[in-house]
C-alpha cells in the first residue's frame, strides 16, 4: 500500500478553517462530520444523538436550526453535551430564516461553532442581499466560520436563469447539465467573494456544491477545486439507503479524495427504519481508512466464505470481532497510542487463512469443511496458539486484548 505521506502530499492546498478545536483544510487530516435527524427542539433526543455520533467518531455534528424554538434549544443542547464531557463542535444548519434566527437569538449563534448557509435559500431579489449580509455580519460578529453549501435541489434560480441566458447567447452554447454544474460552482464562488467583501476572512469560509449524481459530483468538485483555494466540504447529497447510498458515496468520494480534493466529508445516508444514525460516521471513517488517508479503528480482514465452509461460524466470529473492536476502541483510543493501526484477520479455511492471518497483527484461521476442528492463531506473522472447542470467540478476543496491552504504549495522563 502506498504510504499515507505519499497520498497526503498530493492533497490540494486549501486555506485552513478552525471550527472550535477542529481544523478543516490547510493540510489537516480530512475531517469526518455528520448530521442529526432529531427535532432540534427536543433537547434530550438531540443531545443524545449528537453524543452518539461523536462517540462513533464524528468530529463535527450539524443540527437543523429551522425555527425560533430550535434556536432557543441550541444553547441547552450545547450545555448538556458539555455536562456529559462531549465537546464536539456543533454546526447550525440554516435555511430561509437564518438571518432572523441568528440576529434574534445571540446565545444560539454563540453556542454554535460554525453556521451552514445555502445561497439558494437565503432570500430573493433585494432581500437576498440584505439577508445574506446579515448572516455574514453575524458570523463576523461572533467570529464563526461559515459553510456556503450549495445544493442542486435548491439552486439560486435567479443565478441559474442568468447563466442559462449567458450560455444561450454564447457562440458555443453548452448542454443543460454543464450549465447546471456551472451554476452550482458560480453560486458558491460568488457567494464566497461577497462574504469576503462584507468582511468574513478567507480562513472562515468552507464551500460545498452537492449533487446526487456520482459523475456530476466528480466534475463539479474537480472544477471547484481548480478555481479556488477555499476548504471544501465533500459529500454526495441524497445518496440514498443501504448499499446504494454507501456505494454511490464511496465511488464519488474516493475518486476525489484520491485526487487530493476534499477537506471534510459527510456521508448522507438514509437510515433504514430502526437503523443507527451513526452508520454514516462509520462509512465515512471506513472510506478514509481503507484509502490509507486516516486510521480510526483496527481493520478486520475477513474472507467472504465459500463452499469450503459449511457453517456460518466464521462469519459470526468476524462480525463479533468487528463489533468488539469498535466497542473497545472507545476505551483503547483514550489509553493506547497507535492502536487504530492494528490489523486483524478472521478467515474461513486453510486455503488463504494462514497466509492472510500472517499478514495481520493478529489473525485466526478457522477450520473449513473436512479440516480438523482447530483454529491456529497468528500474532505478528508467527503461529502462537491453536484454539479449539466452544470458546474460540472469547479466547480470540482475549488474545486481541492482550496484544493491545502489550504492543501499544499507554498514553500519558
Ligand atoms: S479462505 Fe477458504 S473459506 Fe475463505 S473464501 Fe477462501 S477458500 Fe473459501
Amino acid at each position: 500500500m502506498m504510504s499515507q505521506k505519499n497520498l497526503t502530499s498530493r492533497r490540494r492546498s486549501s486555506v485552513g478553517v478552525d471550527v472550535g478545536p477542529i481544523k478543516i483544510g490547510g493540510g489537516a487530516p480530512v475531517v469526518v462530520q455528520s448530521m442529526t435527524n432529531t427535532d432540534t427542539v427536543d433537547v434530550v433526543a438531540t443531545t443524545e444523538q449528537v453524543a452518539q455520533l461523536a462517540r462513533a467518531g464524528s468530529e463535527l455534528v450539524r443540527i437543523t436550526v429551522n425555527s425560533a424554538d430550535a434556536a432557543k434549544a441550541v444553547p441547552g443542547i450545547r450545555q448538556r453535551l458539555d455536562d456529559i464531557g462531549c465537546h464536539v463542535p456543533l454546526v447550525g444548519d440554516f435555511h430561509f430564516n437564518g438571518h432572523k434566527l441568528l440576529s434574534s437569538y445571540p446565545e444560539c449563534a454563540q453556542s454554535l461553532a460554525k453556521f451552514r448557509i445555502n445561497p439558494g435559500n437565503v432570500g430573493k431579489g433585494k432581500k437576498r442581499d440584505e439577508q445574506f449580509t446579515t448572516l455574514i455580519e453575524t458570523a463576523c460578529k461572533y467570529d464563526k466560520p461559515i459553510r456556503i453549501g450549495v445544493n442542486w435541489g435548491s439552486l439560486d434560480q435567479e443565478m441559474l436563469a442568468r447563466i442559462m441566458d449567458e450560455n444561450a447567447s454564447s457562440s458555443d452554447p453548452k448542454d443543460a447539465t454543464y450549465v447546471m454544474r456551472e451554476a452550482l460552482i458560480t453560486s458558491a464562488l460568488e457567494s464566497a467573494a461577497k462574504a469576503e467583501e462584507i468582511g468574513l476572512l478567507r480562513n472562515r469560509i468552507v464551500l460545498s456544491c452537492k449533487v446526487s449524481g456520482v459523475q456530476d459530483l466528480i466534475m463539479v468538485y474537480r472544477e471547484l477545486a481548480a478555481r479556488c483555494d477555499y476548504a471544501l466540504h465533500l459529500g454526495l447529497t441524497e445518496a440514498g439507503m443501504g448499499s446504494k447510498g454507501i456505494v454511490a458515496s464511496t465511488a464519488a468520494l474516493s475518486i476525489l479524495l484520491q485526487e487530493g480534493v476534499g477537506d471534510t466529508i459527510r456521508i448522507s445516508l438514509t437510515p433504514e427504519p430502526g437503523g443507527s444514525r451513526s452508520r454514516e460516521v462509520i462509512v465515512a471513517q471506513e472510506i478514509l481508512q481503507t484509502m490509507g488517508l486516516r486510521a480510526f479503528v483496527p481493520l478486520v480482514a475477513a474472507c467472504p466464505g465459500c463452499g469450503r465452509t459449511t457453517s456460518t461460524y466464521f462469519q459470526e466470529l468476524a462480525e463479533s470481532i468487528q463489533g468488539y473492536v469498535r466497542e473497545e476502541m472507545i476505551v483503547w483510543r483514550e489509553q493506547y497510542e497507535g492502536v487504530e493501526n492494528m490489523t486483524l484477520a478472521v478467515m474461513g479455511c486453510v486455503v488463504n487463512g494462514p497466509g492472510e492471518s500472517k499478514h495481520a497483527n493478529v489473525g485466526i484461521s478457522l477450520p473449513g469443511s473436512g479440516e480438523s476442528p482447530v483454529a491456529p492463531v497468528y500474532v505478528d506473522g508467527e503461529k502462537t496458539v491453536t484454539l479449539k472447542g466452544d470458546n474460540i470467540a472469547a479466547e480470540f478476543r482475549q488474545i486481541v486484548e492482550n496484544y493491545v496491552q502489550e504492543k501499544y504504549p499507554r498514553k500519558a495522563g
